[in-house]
C-alpha cells in the first residue's frame, strides 16, 4: 500500500470513529427531545449565536460533506492542496486522534442530555460539574481542538486545515456566548464554578487557602 493510501485509510478510520461516537450520543439525546424542523433549529441557532455564526456553522457542515470525499477519493490529483507534513508527525496524529476519542465519549456520557449542537438550554437543564467538568468548563471543545487538528496532521491536506481554522473560529466565538447563557441561567452557581475551573485546561490552583 503506498503511503498516501495508507494515510487516507487511517484518516477514514479516525473520521468514522468520531462520527460513530457523535452519532451514538446524538441519537441518545434526540430520544429525550421533541423533534424540531430544520427551519426551527436554524432560527434557534440564529437567536442564540447570531446570524453570522449560524451561517458559518451550516457552511462548515456543508464544506465538510464536500471535502472529506474529495480528499479520500482524489487526494493524489489534488497535489496542490498537499501540506508538507513529515510522516512521523502524521503517525503522531493517528495516535493522538485515537487517544482523544475515548475522552469525547466520556464527555458526551457525562454531559448526557444537556449536550446540543447549538447553544440551547433544555427544559430541565442542570449544571454539570462532575467528571471532565470538575476542573474544565469546556472539555468537549478542548477535545475538538485536538481531534480536528489530528485530521489535519493525518491528511496533510489544506482543505482540512481550512476546516480546522473554521472550527477554531467557531469555538472561540462561541465560548463567551455559552458562558453568558449559563451565567444568565445559573447565576452565582456558575460564577462560583467559573472561579474553580479553567476554560479549556484545568485552572492552576493559586497557593492560598481560599475556598471557592
Ligand atoms: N462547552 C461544553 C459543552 C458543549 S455542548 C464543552 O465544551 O464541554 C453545548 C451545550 O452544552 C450548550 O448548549 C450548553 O447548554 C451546555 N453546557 C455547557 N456547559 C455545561 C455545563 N457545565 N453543564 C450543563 N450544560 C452545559
Amino acid at each position: 500500500m503506498d503511503g498516501d493510501l495508507l494515510f487516507r485509510v487511517l484518516f477514514l478510520v479516525l473520521f468514522l470513529l468520531g462520527v460513530m461516537i457523535r452519532g451514538y450520543y446524538t441519537r441518545r439525546v434526540q430520544a429525550t427531545r421533541k423533534r424540531r424542523s430544520i427551519k426551527e433549529r436554524f432560527e434557534n441557532t440564529v437567536q442564540a449565536e447570531g446570524k453570522a455564526t449560524a451561517v458559518l456553522l451550516i457552511g462548515q457542515g456543508i464544506y465538510l460533506i464536500i471535502i472529506v470525499p474529495l480528499y479520500l477519493l482524489f487526494s493524489p490529483s489534488l497535489s496542490w492542496f498537499h501540506l508538507p507534513i513529515p510522516d512521523w508527525l502524521r503517525w503522531l496524529g493517528v495516535g493522538l486522534g485515537v487517544f482523544s476519542l475515548p475522552f469525547l465519549a466520556w464527555i458526551h456520557h457525562v454531559l448526557d442530555k444537556h449536550w446540543s449542537i447549538s447553544l440551547t438550554l433544555q427544559e430541565d437543564h442542570a449544571l454539570v460539574t462532575s467528571g471532565p467538568y470538575r476542573r474544565i468548563r469546556h472539555p468537549m471543545y478542548t477535545v475538538h481542538i485536538v481531534y480536528f487538528f489530528t485530521w489535519v496532521l493525518v491528511s496533510a491536506n489544506l482543505l482540512l486545515l481550512i476546516n480546522y481554522l473554521l472550527t477554531i473560529i467557531l469555538i472561540f466565538a462561541r465560548i463567551p456566548k455559552e458562558e453568558q447563557m449559563l451565567l444568565d441561567e445559573f447565576g452565582d452557581e456558575y460564577r462560583a464554578y467559573m472561579k474553580r475551573t479553567g476554560r479549556l485546561l484545568p485552572r492552576f490552583r493559586r497557593k492560598t487557602n481560599r475556598k471557592d
